[in-house]
């Protein structure tokens, strides 16, 4: 293709070859445009006409070169996290990228947390997250877009602290940024007619911006890929039970010392020392399996892909081996299998947690 080929939404090079990425155009849709000289990357024809954003990949250096431009613009910035994976949410050094900008963060999913964790307490503990990765949000909003659940919340936050100023819309991959986009779009239904007019055609690179009023616009960009997700090292069909599909229910198990938890054969839970019960939050169709820690070893060399699933038979053979990471904590605190989920543990305790190497086993103050 004509290397100077750009899409008149979002003004991508257009190519035909990776639907995931920039600038994609069916070969048909490419010859449609060029007769009619209104060439649209597949992306920017499905928001024109169907008022849908599609997700797409960028590679580490784009997704840099795209935040520091950020940083330049006056704007409001809406930082969209997966309440559920919120270590693999981060975007690794955003504060730099965020220059005076005010950040809105949200957490979305919140469908998947159980009902029983108050939603204030939660804002507050997702406010520390982000604290302690150095952005400082004006406002905390918590949403569900699968359920639409508090989104209009979301659009009226985003109209009082923009002030009339550019809205970027950032988050890695899988958060639900899409989905979240697409509704706020539903909200100002008349926004048909302005959608994907570029107002610095070829410039704005990259970015899709959904005019807001005349001055102002909504820029979705594209989300980086985080390559240490459990979506990474999982075949899809497994993904189904890593991946939380309704609210988690708490699983509570009184171990004592020197036992062990199995999540499958994904991840495993050595409780050196016990200060009491723990409470396991996975997919609730994820089966846990408790042995004796000195039998661990040997019980996962002989069971892993067969008792202990996922993976399921024949895709345990591809998962990276697992790897050890020891903790001892002073506070209660939460032991994160990053984008599996979670044990929450007494302070005191002292924990060696296993996962698929790769993929982080880290610990933060207790979500719960
Ligand atoms: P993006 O890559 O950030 O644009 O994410 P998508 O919008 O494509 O969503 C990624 C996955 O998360 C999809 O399977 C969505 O159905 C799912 N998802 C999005 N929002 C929610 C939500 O609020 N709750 C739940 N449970 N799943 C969601």
């Amino acid at each position: 293709i004509d290397q100077d080929l750009v899409c008149i939404g979002c003004g991508a090079h257009i190519q035909t070859s990776n639907p995931d990425e920039l600038g994609y155009t069916p070969e048909s849709a490419l010859r449609k445009g060029l007769e009619s000289g209104e060439l649209y990357c597949q992306r920017c024809f499905r928001l024109r006409h169907y008022n849908e954003i599609a997700p797409v990949n960028l590679t580490d250096d784009d997704f840099r070169r795209l935040l520091s431009q950020i940083s330049e613009t006056d704007s409001l910035i809406v930082y969209v996290m997966d309440l559920f994976d919120v270590n693999g949410s981060l975007i690794p050094g955003l504060h730099r990228f965020i220059g005076d900008n005010e950040v809105l963060l949200v957490g979305n999913k919140e469908d998947i947390l159980p009902k029983s964790l108050k939603r204030p307490r939660m804002k507050e503990w997702l406010r520390q997250q982000a604290f302690a990765n150095g952005i400082r949000p004006i406002d905390v909003v918590l949403t569900s877009a699968k359920n639409r659940h508090e989104v209009n919340n979301l659009f009226e936050a985003i109209e009082k602290y923009r002030n009339g100023k550019d809205v970027y819309v950032v988050g890695v991959t899988n958060v639900g940024k899409s989905t979240l986009i697409n509704q706020l779009i539903a909200i100002r239904n008349d926004i048909k007619d302005l959608i994907t007019t570029s107002r610095f055609p070829g410039t704005t690179l990259d970015k899709i911006e959904i005019p807001f009023d005349e001055e102002s616009s909504l820029i979705d960009t594209p989300g980086i890929v985080h390559r240490e997700q459990m979506a990474h090292v999982l075949e899809p069909e497994d993904l189904k039970y890593a991946a939380p599909q309704k609210t988690i229910k708490p699983r509570v198990f009184q171990l004592n010392g020197d036992q062990t938890l199995f999540m499958g054969a994904l991840a495993r839970f050595d409780y050196q020392r016990s200060n009491g019960p723990v409470v396991a939050y996975f997919e609730n169709n994820l089966n846990i399996h408790r042995t004796k820690l000195e039998n661990a070893d040997q019980f996962y060399e002989k069971h892993a892909g067969e008792l202990l699933t996922p993976p399921t038979n024949g895709n345990f053979e591809k998962l990276p081996k697992l790897i050890k990471h020891n903790f001892s904590v002073s506070e209660k605190s939460d032991i994160v299998f990053e984008g599996l989920g979670w044990i929450s543990v007494p302070a005191g305790a002292i924990i060696t947690g296993w996962a698929p190497e790769g993929i982080s086993v880290i610990t933060r103050k207790a979500m719960i």
